[in-house]
């Protein structure tokens, strides 16, 4: 069982800062900005390079929920969503999540 899906069922704590029957969000335990919190289907999906056409909708909820996150922790102006997928991309919890990043003005390229 991943680690986000402990959090999922309450078996490890988190800061939980939206929940609703498709996704979680909670805070990141260790923030790259002042608000840094991931975003996380329910369903136990590996990463972005997993998905079934199925989980359009489920897809589409998560990117809406960003906008609604945002909002709510204060982010008027600005902020980053970034999906890390496997190795090269950075990913260390097999557990697609969405990071959302603010509070800070972001440089690029990420590194
Ligand atoms: P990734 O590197 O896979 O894109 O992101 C995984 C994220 O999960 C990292 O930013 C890491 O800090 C966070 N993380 C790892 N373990 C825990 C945990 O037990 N609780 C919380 N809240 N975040 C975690």
């Amino acid at each position: 069982m991943s680690l986000f899906k402990k959090i999922i069922d309450r078996e490890i704590p988190a800061e939980i800062v939206y929940e609703d029957e498709l996704c979680l969000a909670f805070k990141d335990i260790n923030p790259q900005a002042p608000e840094h919190v991931l975003l996380i289907p329910k369903k136990e999906i590996v990463g972005i390079d997993s998905v079934e056409m199925s989980d359009e909708k489920l897809l589409g909820h998560l990117m809406l929920k960003v906008r609604q996150i945002a909002e709510d922790l204060g982010l008027e102006e600005g902020y980053r969503v970034v999906i890390n997928n496997k190795d090269f991309g950075g990913q260390t919890v097999p557990h697609l999540h969405l990071h959302i990043l603010g509070g800070r003005p972001m440089s690029w390229p990420p590194g």
